[in-house]
């Protein structure tokens, strides 16, 4: 029914008329052209690679309104006010919407009037929302940030596993699913819980050739960054650090030291902060030293080196501002200043953001009982630490991990305003004419918003309706009141917007976590930061160790110019040959090796446990692993449910096996985001090659 068929030349058309952008990137056509055919689509691209494009543009496209479902309403909200500005109808629906504007925003979309409706995963699990959405023309379905439905990757949201539901009473339309995570279980999970109709699987590259990477190891970091500063030829420099306190400190150093330098971070004004970004981008000051605050949705294509002065806490998060470099496509460094005993700022980052069950429990209960069943609490995180008395971190992490669960919204500015206009119309329009871009957005959304008795008398505004139906910012909208009020033109009683948190109605009385699922979490996290220590203390070519961790094997060779391949001296290369040839040499077995392997093989047929195996004999659990190993590979069975009682952990391990086949081990640990413990992990992979060779891949592998 939709066979008609699009040139690349008519869709490159599309791109540069109504996106502005002269070409596509890697990966784009070809998803857009299999979501045109109304294949089924899973893209595995690089953050910032533009995985939005790949639905926006068929959208346009396509008869009917594509529905895109997205996780935070932070991101929908941008999303549909950067379509909404380049005249592309578009709108969203989430759990934060006052029941006015969600029923107005839905008639439009059975009428027909959007191209995209953004919808969070906790929307479409209301049963009215799901039959009104029935009677709409729905074009496709873009899962975005797909990975949240997999319970093996660390943003999962429960609520994203029952979008195959949803497909089915839409009748089964095209699915694309888009995300930058490409671990296998992920993938998988992916395929399955969507049920994705033999899909076209786009996987593009993290490969960037004109990037160097470059991490330097010790102390004086600070003089090697004003060193690496002061070079003449050095063009914009973006300098992270893990926090406010640090990038205060680092910018005043180089400041002193004459580096022209500037600042960014969450604790400005929006003001300062605006103006910092645009001198940054307009080249005014080279160098800018920012926490991972700044970079999201900036698109500045000639930065020249990302420096990170702290380790972030995942490679992801590395490789995504880190690749802030060299977008033009010139050469580039991204450098990473490594001092591994300075990594207790990243140790506190990861114990406050991963709060115990019992903080949790506490900040949920507080905030229920002062919600006191309304659906909003005008307080923010802060004010809510101070009256808890917990720290601020600690209490932001609560309420991420709540958002997670879809009971709060956080991003949302909330509450209502009480305006009065005293001016007249003419004074207005004079007003806005004197005044900015931003401004006069302000001035035209009140002016659209507010009806003749605002003249005279004070009216109530919800901030919602300001801030969503026009698409304002919540603080460009506060300066933009101020403005008015100062200048005389408006009078306005709230004069702070204030934000505060969302709650789900009815809120349930338990936080709708587990305390396992936290901990599960925790030691996530705790290994992937492990990694991003890995990465930096490897002699490995770095490019190869990133693009394995991406589970991207495009290339083999090293990169031959990041600092580890620069480092490979001549003894370090004997270094290197040596214990590859001692890897590949099968160890001599020691006397008695046979009968230590006959009295593993005989506890472990006896049901025991793999620690108490080794308690038992006295062996280390290295010797052990290898022992039943070498069971296991000369044919033998051994039963798997005492040695490796953890499902989930085997699962893991098996998907892997049979996705990398014939790997060494930290192949396979870095698959899984690394591991606790490689015993375990030997064992376990001698189970599932085993179990492979006897009944083959799984059917879905
Ligand atoms: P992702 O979702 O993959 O992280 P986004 O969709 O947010 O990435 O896009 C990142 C940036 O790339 C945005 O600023 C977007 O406008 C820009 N972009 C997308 N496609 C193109 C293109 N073909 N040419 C230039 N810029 C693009
Ligand atoms: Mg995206």
């Amino acid at each position: 029914m939709r066979e008609q068929r699009y040139s690349e030349e008519e869709l490159l058309r599309v791109l540069r008329t109504v996106f502005g952008f002269e070409h596509f990137r890697p990966g784009q056509l070809e998803i857009i052209r299999a979501v045109l055919a109304g294949e089924d689509v899973l893209a595995v691209l690089p953050t910032g690679s533009g995985k939005s494009l790949c639905y926006q543009l068929p959208a346009l496209l396509l008869p009917g309104m594509a529905l895109v479902i997205s996780p935070l309403i932070a991101l929908m909200e941008d999303q549909v006010r950067a379509l909404q500005q380049r005249n592309i109808p578009a709108s969203c629906l989430h759990s934060g919407l006052q029941e006015r504007l969600l029923t107005e925003r839905l008639q439009a979309s059975l009428h027909g009037r959007y191209k995209l409706l953004y919808v969070s995963p906790e929307r479409l699990q209301q049963e009215s929302f799901r039959q009104r959405l029935r009677a709409c023309t729905v074009s496709f379905v873009a899962v975005d940030e797909a990975h949240c439905i997999s319970e093996w990757g660390h943003d999962f949201r429960p609520a994203y596993r029952n979008i195959a539901p949803v497909l089915r009473l839409l009748g089964n339309p095209t699915v694309v699913a888009l995300t930058a995570t490409a671990t296998p279980e992920v993938q998988r999970d992916i395929l399955e819980q969507l049920q994705l109709r033999s899909p076209r699987v786009v996987v593009q590259g993290f490969d960037r050739p004109n990037l160097r990477w470059e991490v330097e190891q010790g102390k004086r970091k600070l003089e090697r960054l004003v060193a690496f500063c002061q070079r003449p030829s050095s063009g914009a420099v973006l300098v992270y650090a893990a926090s406010r306190r640090r990038v205060e400190q680092i910018c005043q150093f180089l400041h002193q030291r004459g580096v022209p330098v500037a600042m960014y971070h969450a604790g400005l004004e929006p003001e300062i902060r605006h103006r910092v970004q645009h001198r940054f981008l307009a080249n005014e000051v080279p160098v800018l030293v920012a926490t991972s605050a700044f970079g999201l949705g900036i698109d500045k294509p000639d930065i020249r080196a990302v420096i990170h002065y702290d380790p972030p806490l995942t490679l992801e998060a590395y490789y995504q501002e880190a690749g802030r470099a060299g977008r033009d496509g010139h050469e580039s460094r991204c450098l990473l200043l490594y001092d591994p005993e300075d990594c207790a700022v990243q140790q506190q980052l990861l114990a406050s953001s991963h709060p115990a069950w019992e903080t949790v429990e506490r900040v949920y209960s507080a905030v229920r009982e002062m919600a006191a069943g309304s659906t909003f609490l005008g307080m923010t995180a802060t004010e809510l630490a101070n009256r808890l008395r917990m720290p601020e971190a600690v209490v932001e992490a609560v309420l991420r991990l709540l958002e997670g669960t879809g009971v709060v919204q956080t991003a949302l500015p909330g509450g209502e305003l009480v305006l009065q206009v005293v001016a007249t119309r003419e004074e207005l329009r004079e007003y806005w004419m004197r005044a900015s871009a931003g401004r006069r957005r302000v001035v035209e959304a009140l002016v659209r918003t507010l009806g003749a008795e605002a003249w005279r008398e004070p009216v109530i505004v919800p901030v919602a309706e300001l801030v969503y139906r026009h698409g304002l910012s919540a603080e460009e909208l506060d300066s933009g009141l101020r403005a008015l009020a100062y200048a005389g033109l408006l009078r306005c009683e709230a004069a702070r917007l204030c934000p505060g948190i969302v709650l789900q109605q009815p809120l349930p009385v338990r936080p709708p976590l587990s305390p396992e699922a936290l901990e599960q979490r925790r030691r996530w996290a705790w290994r992937k930061f492990a990694l991003v220590r890995e990465y930096a203390e490897t002699d490995e070519c770095k490019v190869l160790f990133l693009l394995r961790y991406f589970h991207d094997s495009s290339r083999t060779e090293p990169c031959g110019r990041c600092s580890s391949c620069l480092r490979q001296t001549p003894s370090g290369l004997v270094q290197r040959l040596s214990s590859a040839v001692r890897r590949k040499l099968r160890p001599v077995p020691r006397q008695g090796a046979d009968a230590r392997r006959q009295k593993v093989v005989e506890l472990a047929h006896r049901g025991m446990a793999f620690s108490a195996i080794c308690q038992e004999t006295g062996l280390p659990a290295t010797t052990v692993a290898r022992l039943l190993q070498e069971a296991l590979e000369s044919g033998q069975r051994l039963p798997r449910q005492a040695l490796l009682p953890d499902e989930h952990f085997y699962a893991a391990v098996r998907i892997a096996v049979e996705r990398l086949g014939n790997v060494p081990l930290r192949d396979i640990a870095a698959a899984l985001g690394g591991v606790p413990d490689y015993a375990l992990l030997r064992l376990a992979v001698a189970f599932a090659r085993q179990e492979v060779a006897t009944y083959g891949r799984s059917s879905a592998g």
